[in-house]
């Protein structure tokens, strides 16, 4: 009789995941017996149960902030509200922070934390009480502060939170000098900066730049020229898939075919109208019934099989799986959400030869300019301030000197650019770029120098553990 042979389901477990990946770099990396393990695992784990008054009701939160590595303070990493978080989620995400911030050379060490709960079961004021709550519980337990641990939003969580969250830890520290650099993600007129909402979606922009300019890696990856004209699904379309579609649309020239949201997606082989399904999707709260596309899919997740160029899971993780990866056409992914590929997907993929842009390089944008606010906010000035005014002024002198000698005036429009003097917005999409722009060189370096390290996920990991490493024997170990 013959037997059927089971094969056991693919482990989902992102802390599990996230070591693999770490396993298969380390491999690469000199370090002493016991550091590398030091570097992978997870240093603390707050873990809270709270309680809050829903009307008359007394609601009980599992909450979490994992605080991965302390080789430099404050530690950084968002919090994300979702009915899905737990605990292996909670610490895996906060070793992708160590990670992210270590090849952006941002000089925090990685933390993560989340609420289990679905945002839209409640009320705004109901949020509110349960943001204060969990707030006051980092606060007792010193899991958050301008030179300790500075949370940002992540997943369900946005600039009204940050803006809760900022006031609470106030409430608990009067006259605290620094207090607004307890997190980061704050609104603008709340201590945010120029920039930080669409951080994410341009550093994934940005690193899809610089993959465009790198004529092995695209050669390998089967594609050429230049981001315009290609075709890119994005599944999400919030905070960060809606600015990489909207910024890809709008500067790159790419179309941007399909949309995948919880409830299903949308298509359109010509492109769809991003700043209308944008209207549509805040109006209506799903995406699809959309009118400017063609096709309905069943799930957003389907976005990611479409034959395109370019996919952006830009959800949640574990999206492509050993379930779906064969069907995945794109010959790039871009991961711009937190752990979107599998290990048994990855391995897939990168036999057919697709370029993944790893999570840990692509979506470092946030935290960058997070970084960006931080700074701003415990020098109490914003960027740009000081220098505008003189840089214009030199600015003019430059351009009428030059015109003088060239007999010839610059055209307006060339005039206007050239005269303006640089605000924060400008100087934190340069130092942006600029971060973006030098991991990638980093990264690819390492794929020059190890010739057995052969997908972009593994170099970035290297480069990663290298200056973790370095920090520690530099630093050496305490006592
Ligand atoms: P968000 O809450 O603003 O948006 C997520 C969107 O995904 C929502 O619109 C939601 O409805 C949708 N969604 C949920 N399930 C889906 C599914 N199965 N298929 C398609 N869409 C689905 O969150 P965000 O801040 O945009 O974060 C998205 C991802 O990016 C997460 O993995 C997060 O960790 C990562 N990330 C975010 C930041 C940041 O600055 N916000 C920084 C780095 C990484």
């Amino acid at each position: 009789m013959a037997t059927r042979t089971k094969t056991a389901p693919e482990d989902l477990n992102l802390n599990n995941i996230v070591s693999r990946q770490f396993e298969k770099a380390a491999a690469h990396v000199k370090l002493p017996a016991g550091l590398l393990q030091q570097i992978k695992l997870c240093n603390n784990v707050y873990y809270m149960q709270f309680p809050v008054k829903i009307e008359d009701r007394y609601v009980i939160f599992e909450a979490w902030r994992a605080e991965h590595s302390h080789h430099r303070k404050p530690l950084k990493g968002g919090i994300r509200y979702s009915r899905m978080v737990d605990q292996h989620e909670i610490m895996a995400l906060a070793a992708l922070m160590t990670y992210k911030c270590a090849i952006g050379n941002v000089p925090f060490g990685g933390s993560k934390g989340g609420i289990k709960l679905r945002p839209r079961d409640y009320t705004p004021d109901q949020l509110q009480k349960i943001t204060r709550r969990y707030t006051a519980e980092l606060i007792a337990k010193n899991f958050i502060g301008p030179g300790v641990n500075v949370p940002a939003p992540d997943y369900g969580t946005g600039e009204r939170e940050m803006a809760w969250i900022a006031d609470t830890y106030d409430a608990f520290h009067p006259g605290g000098i620094d207090n607004w650099a307890c997190v980061t993600g704050k609104p603008l007129s709340q201590g945010g900066i120029r920039g930080r909402r669409e951080a994410t979606g341009r550093g994934v922009v940005f690193g899809l730049r610089e993959a465009f300019r790198d004529p092995e890696a695209l050669k390998k990856s089967g594609l050429e020229g230049t981001l315009e004209g290609k075709s890119v699904a994005v599944q999400g379309f919030g905070n960060v898939g809606y600015h990489v579609a909207k910024i890809l649309h709008e500067e790159d020239g790419c179309k941007v075919v399909a949309i995948g949201e919880y409830d299903g997606g949308v298509y359109n082989p010509k492109g769809l109208d991003i700043p209308k399904l944008s209207h549509w999707f805040e109006d209506k709260q799903t995406v699809t019934g959309f009118p400017g596309a063609t096709k309905t899919l069943k799930h957003g997740v389907d976005v990611l099989s479409l034959p395109v160029d370019i996919i952006v899971p830009a959800a949640l993780e574990n999206q492509i799986t050993r379930d779906n990866a064969h069907k995945v056409q794109a010959r790039i992914v871009a991961e711009a959400a937190n752990g979107p590929t599998t290990t048994d997907a990855e391995e897939l993929l990168l036999k057919k030869g697709i370029l993944i842009l790893s999570d840990i390089y692509l979506n470092a944008g946030g935290v960058t300019v997070s970084y960006f606010e931080w700074a701003k906010n415990i020098s109490h000035m914003r960027y740009g301030l000081l220098q505008k005014r003189a840089d214009a002024f030199q600015r003019t002198q430059i351009v009428s000197a030059t015109e003088d000698l060239m007999h010839a005036k610059f055209p307006e429009k060339v005039r206007t650019g050239l005269l303006k003097g640089l605000d924060e917005e400008d100087l934190v999409k340069s130092g942006l770029e600029e971060t973006m722009s030098t991991g990638y060189q980093e990264i690819s370096a390492i794929l020059n120098k190890h010739k057995k390290v052969t997908d972009f996920r593994t170099a970035a990991f290297i480069c990663a553990i290298e200056k973790v490493g370095l920090a520690y024997l530099e630093l050496g170990v305490f006592p």
